[in-house]
This record gives structure tokens, C-alpha cells and sequence, in this order.
């Protein structure tokens, strides 16, 4: 059997915090322990918000820790055209649609849709999509006249194609889910997958980079739970592997809050200035001492 893969996957949109010192360890942590690989990853397709120095912090920050990975680390600005080539696999199997709204008019069609009851909201809380494809020749029109677009799934074309799907879960979801969980992609609507000027999506460059990268394990915070049922749906499309998924509880701030990448209170650089040391960091995330 070839070695387990793990992988620790940040957005160099920030400091690393608390938060993210539990991921990284915990999959450092489960390839030492299982005698596997750990792979760091930077998801940078946001270009408006990565910054080549938070990656250079967030290095510093890992190696501080004791964290030490395989080079050359992948970087997912380098890959676009892979990810378009899955667009495109995508819009030939005839699964993607462009959307032309902004989101001021997605926001008037919400509410104009809420005013005759309540419209549905995406396990992160957002209101799914409220508009429909347009007809083939206004499609053509708007495009080549130039206008921003999104690519969206067609989420009930996509899940007639791929059929049932479930992911084998060893850590637990919001609700306690455990074990064979059911994919319930449909709860997102019809997501965006990429856009005229950025040709991917977190959703679709990690399962492709998981994929390419042989990962097995993907350990990762329990707020991703349900971004796994579309994950699942995109590897099944696109003939990609299933790694098998343990979603970890998060790190709470004093309020009950998820950690954010600006609570500077509990970002690892503050917290080193001030003198804690990486085993103080294992303790406070609850990790046992190596
Ligand atoms: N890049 C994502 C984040 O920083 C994590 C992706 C993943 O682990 O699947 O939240």
C-alpha cells in the first residue's frame, strides 16, 4: 500500500491563526503517526486578496511549529489552465452556464423571490442562486459583447449525471454525522465554478489539486463539512479519486466565534512576539506534545 497523503491547504490572504496551527498540526500530526506524506498547498486563486508575503509569513509561521513539508510546494496561480481544461470538460458535457448578473441584481432577485416566501440558503447561509439560464442567443450576445460572467452548474443536470453519492467521513459534521455521509449538493443550487476573468473556484481547483496531488486524507475544518458534497459531485464528473474526509472541530474565540484571519489577538506572529513557544501553541489548540 502506498503511504496515506495529507495535505494543509491555506489562502495567503492573511496571518495564519490559532485555527489553522490545529489544522496543519493535526495533519502533520496523522502523517507522522501513519507513516505518511504531508504536503503544503497555497490556494491563491484570489488574486485580489493573496499577497505573496502572507505565504512568506505563513511559511515561517509552519516551520516555527515544527512543521516541515515536501518542496516544491504547489501554488495554484501557476495552474489555471489546467483548471480551465476542466471547465471546458465541464461546459462540453453541457453542465455549466454563464450568468451575467451582478450582486446588486442577485440581491433584488432575492428579495424579490423572498417576498413570496422564504428563498433557500446554502449551508454557509448565503441564498442560492435565483436566476435561470438564459436562452442560447442572448447567452451569445452578452458574450461577445463582453460582459463579466460567472459559470455556474447546472446542479440538477449535474447531479442526473453523477446519481447518488456519499464520502466516508472519520471525523464529524455539524450535526454529528459520522461514517458513510450523504452528499446533499443540491443544498448549494447552482454554484459558481469559475468566471470570465478567473477560469476556476475553490471547489474546483481543490478537488483537481487533491486529485493531482495523490492526496488520501483530506483533514480540514468542520465549517468545509458540506462544501464536501460538491466536492464529491465534481470528482465523480470529472473521474477523479475519493479520498476519505475528517472534518475537525474548530477553534473558538473567547465569544464562541470562529477565528478570523484580522482577530490579531491569535495570529501565531502575535502570539510568538509575546513569548509563547510552539509547545504553549499544541496546548492551547488541545494537541498532545510530540
Ligand atoms: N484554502 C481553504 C481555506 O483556507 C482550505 C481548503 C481545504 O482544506 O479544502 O479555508
Amino acid at each position: 500500500m502506498p503511504p496515506p497523503v495529507f495535505r494543509f491547504a491555506p489562502s495567503p490572504n492573511g496571518y495564519l491563526h490559532l485555527g489553522h496551527a490545529f489544522s496543519a498540526l493535526l495533519n502533520f500530526d496523522l502523517a507522522r503517526q501513519t507513516g505518511g506524506r504531508f504536503l503544503l498547498r497555497i490556494e491563491d486563486i484570489d488574486s485580489a486578496r493573496c499577497r505573496p508575503e502572507f505565504e512568506v509569513t505563513m511559511r515561517d509561521d509552519l516551520s516555527w511549529l515544527g512543521i516541515t513539508w515536501e518542496e516544491p510546494v504547489r501554488r495554484q496561480s501557476e495552474h489555471f489552465a489546467l483548471y480551465q481544461d476542466a471547465v471546458e470538460q465541464l461546459e462540453q458535457a453541457g453542465l455549466l452556464y454563464p450568468a451575467f448578473e451582478s450582486r446588486a441584481e442577485i440581491s433584488r432577485l432575492v428579495a424579490k423571490a423572498s417576498a413570496s416566501g422564504l428563498w433557500p440558503r446554502d449551508p454557509d447561509g448565503a441564498p442560492l442562486y435565483p436566476g435561470t439560464p438564459l436562452p442560447p442567443a442572448e447567452r451569445e450576445e452578452l458574450m461577445s459583447s463582453g460582459a463579466p460572467y460567472a459559470l455556474r452548474l447546472d446542479m440538477d443536470a449535474a447531479r442526473a449525471r453523477a446519481g447518488e453519492l456519499v464520502w466516508q467521513e472519520e471525523g464529524t459534521g455539524p450535526g454529528g454525522e459520522t461514517g458513510t455521509v450523504t452528499a446533499r449538493p443540491e443544498a448549494w443550487g447552482d454554484v459558481i465554478l469559475a468566471r470570465k476573468d478567473t477560469p476556476t473556484s475553490y471547489h474546483l481547483s481543490v478537488v483537481i489539486d487533491d486529485a493531482l496531488q495523490g492526496v488520501t486524507d483530506v483533514v480540514r475544518g468542520r465549517d468545509l463539512f458540506w462544501a464536501t458534497s460538491v466536492h464529491r459531485l465534481l470528482q465523480r464528473l470529472l473521474g477523479l479519486p475519493e479520498p476519505v474526509y475528517r472534518h475537525h472541530s474548530l477553534i473558538l474565540d473567547a465569544a464562541g466565534q470562529k477565528l478570523s484571519k484580522s482577530s490579531a489577538s491569535v495570529a501565531l506572529r502575535e502570539l510568538r512576539a509575546a513569548g509563547e513557544t510552539p509547545q504553549d501553541i499544541r496546548r492551547m489548540v488541545g494537541l498532545a506534545l510530540p
